[in-house]
């Protein structure tokens, strides 16, 4: 049998990227599935990433993952973008046509596939997202197309919450108001899912909680968060003390690292192998 050392190349571009934990997935779904693939995580600065991207294409890469603060810069340098991506404003995921790279966003998709994983079907339920940064951006989106009947941004930056509230009322048809978060937000008993979509909580500052009360909440609140490292923050512990459901940051990560595994490959992504061995990269670090 003819032999073939030629591996096939993704990877992350993002400054700073060191601490980024996407490879340690993906390279685990790769051996699990015996494939010659290596995932690289690459550090560029802002300036280089037009040149980074001519790499890629030479390279013959088969994709690549952009992270801070790449996600919008990279949209200029592709050749398509899907629809979803271009409303959202933001490419995390390309992958390759042939030679034309494809510009897809699956931050918010890897949340909706966690939220399915735990069957809540958002459609027709009301929502409260805290933040209206990216991450707060590809979900509620993503929401809004799922079919939620009301969507509630709750951010401490007035002007980008209402940013985000408008490219909302624009791009869908989903119901959303803005709450400006300048003292403790207090969940409404009307609302469904809660999701922390801020960086509150994040490693190092695990000890962090969300400025909110669940003292009106109603008890079948479902209660969802963002943050990856560590997956079991503050807020999911007092959402467990009161009884309330929830879905960790863990399951976002993993999900929106299978949606691009299974474009970039063609194949089904080992789920469970990708999220045991990201569990035990956190737990490590
Ligand atoms: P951004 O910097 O774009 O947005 C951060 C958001 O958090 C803003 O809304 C900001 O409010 C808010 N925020 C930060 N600190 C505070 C604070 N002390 N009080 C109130 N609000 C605060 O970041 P991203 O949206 O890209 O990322 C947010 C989080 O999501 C990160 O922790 C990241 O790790 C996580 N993430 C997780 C993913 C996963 O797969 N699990 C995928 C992508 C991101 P303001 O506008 O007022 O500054």
């Amino acid at each position: 049998m003819a032999v073939n050392y030629k591996a096939e190349l993704v990877g992350v571009l993002g400054y700073p990227v060191a601490e980024n934990p996407t490879c340690v997935m993906q390279e685990a779904a790769f051996a699990a599935l015996g494939l010659n693939w290596r995932y690289l995580t690459i550090e560029v600065k802002p300036d280089n990433l037009a040149d980074a991207m001519r790499g890629v294409r030479a390279l013959g890469m088969r994709g690549i993952n952009l992270t801070i603060p790449h996600k919008v810069g990279v949209m200029a340098l592709l050749d398509d973008i899907a629809p979803d991506a271009k409303v959202i404003g933001a490419v995390n995921t390309v992958y390759r046509e042939g030679d034309r790279l494809i510009g897809a966003n699956t931050d918010g998709k890897g949340f909706l596939r966690g939220l399915r994983e735990a069957e809540i079907d958002p459609q027709g339920k009301r929502v409260a997202v805290l933040g209206a940064g990216g991450a707060a951006r590809a979900i509620t989106f993503e929401l809004a197309f799922a079919g939620a009947s009301e969507l509630i941004v709750i951010n401490r930056s007035e002007e980008r919450g209402q940013q985000l509230v408008e490219a909302l009322r624009k791009d869908t048809s989903t119901t959303v108001d803005f709450v400006p978060w300048s003292s403790t937000y207090v969940v409404p008993p009307t609302i469904n899912i809660l999701v922390n979509a801020t960086s509150i909580g994040l490693y190092p500052d695990a000890e962090a909680l969300p400025d909110l009360s669940l003292d009106q909440a109603h008890s079948d609140l479902f209660i969802c968060d963002v943050i990856p490292n560590p997956p079991d923050t503050r807020l999911m512990q007092l959402a467990r003390s009161r009884g309330l459901r929830t879905l960790n940051g863990l399951s976002m990560l993993v999900h929106q690292g299978t949606i691009g595994f299974e474009l970039w490959t063609g194949q089904t992504a080992p789920e469970a192998v990708m999220k045991e061995a990201l569990r035990k990269a956190f737990e490590a670090s």
